[in-house]
């Protein structure tokens, strides 16, 4: 069994190492720690297996794509892998990816939030045809070009092909509420901001908590607005749902969707906190004169962005001037069909 290297003072990597693909690394008792190949700068994502009588629970299933469904082949063949239940702690489709082909193979439930759950099955099916004058206004408003904005909205249907289809009918977590896995009882812990109703469990006698995207070691979550609701000020749904993990045990094992088991939770919770006041503070300097949001990209990301990369900047970006605006640190005004964003001086 692994040590527990807790300390006060520091975020700490679990001293295990890192599955290979396709097999399974024992990260406490009955809990089983896997990874699946993502085609991204993140190139991985964490699944766990839990003990679930003579079968597994397992939380988030990796993209849909077929280098994931031969990783899994490959485990379920290695460790005769039957499944009692899936569970998906939110609807990005590293997490969902697989949940239909998965809960279909075994015929077992998904379990998820009805935020995560219907927003999942929304993005899957699409536009449906409407049109897409508004995601055009939301890259406008930032201030990209013509040339940019047109080759950014053109549908893609890109989530479609590393989703599979979605199960029709699903059991509903929600905050509070408790899982029974195995002997182990596991409340959920509902964060928000990183996406809508996202599902956290933590298991109080073990003092385990799966952390899904929601606390992550070494990156900070995306915490978007998005062109689906440009107004959202997710950034402040994100800050107000992180500090209830700082009422969990200090050395708690953290199991993230991402890089490594961490112990040292109340660290890395006020880690992500002062991050984005950081950000938040960069900002509001940066915009003593107007700015528009293209012009406060560099501000947040020192790194060149790909076009996948931009995506999410802009989407970051634009949670935190919402914030600010919204606390009334600065105002936005409309200039030739650019938001300039200014800072309030007091
Ligand atoms: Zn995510």
């Amino acid at each position: 069994m692994p040590n527990s290297s807790a300390t006060n003072d520091f975020v700490t990597t679990l001293d295990v190492e890192v599955p290979e693909e396709g097999k399974w690394q024992e990260v406490a008792q009955g809990i089983f720690w896997i990874r699946m190949p993502l085609p991204f700068d993140l190139n991985h994502i964490n699944l766990y297996l839990l003990k679930d009588g003579d079968a597994f629970t397992l939380i988030d299933t990796g993209i849909g794509t077929s280098a994931t469904k031969d990783c899994w082949e490959s485990l379920i063949e290695r460790y005769n892998i039957k499944l009692k239940q899936v569970i998906v702690t939110h609807m990005h489709p590293d997490h969902i990816g697989l949940a239909g082909w998965l809960t279909e193979r075994f015929q077992v439930p998904l379990l998820m939030t009805y935020a995560e759950y219907f927003t999942a099955r929304a993005i899957v099916a699409g536009g449906q045809g409407a049109d897409n004058w508004q995601d055009k206004v939301y890259l406008q408003r930032a201030g990209f070009d013509e040339e940019y904005i047109e080759k950014n909205t053109q549908s893609k249907n890109g989530i479609r092909k590393v989703v599979s289809p979605i199960p029709l009918s699903y059991f509903r977590l929600q905050h509070d509420s408790e899982v029974k896995i195995g002997d182990d009882t596991w409340k959920v812990m509902v964060g928000r901001g990183h996406s809508p109703e996202h599902a956290c469990l933590y298991c109080e006698s073990r003092q385990i908590l799966i952390s899904g995207d929601h606390v992550l070691p070494q990156i900070s979550p995306n915490i978007g607005v998005y062109n689906t609701e440009p107004e959202g000020n997710t950034l402040k749904l994100y800050l107000e749902t992180l500090p209830q993990f700082l009422t969990l045990p200090q050395n708690t094992l953290v199991l993230p969707s991402h890089k490594q088991p961490i112990y040292g939770l109340h660290n890395r919770v006020n880690e992500l906190l002062a991050h984005h006041h950081e950000h938040l503070e960069n900002l509001l300097d940066f915009c003593q004169e107007p700015r528009n949001l293209v012009q406060c990209l560099p501000i947040l990301f020192k790194r060149e962005l790909n076009e996948h990369n931009m995506f999410f900047a802009v989407a970051e970006c634009l949670s935190h001037l919402n914030y600010l605006m919204y606390e009334n640190k600065i105002k936005r005004t409309l200039e030739n069909k650019q938001y300039r964003y200014q800072a309030i001086i007091t």
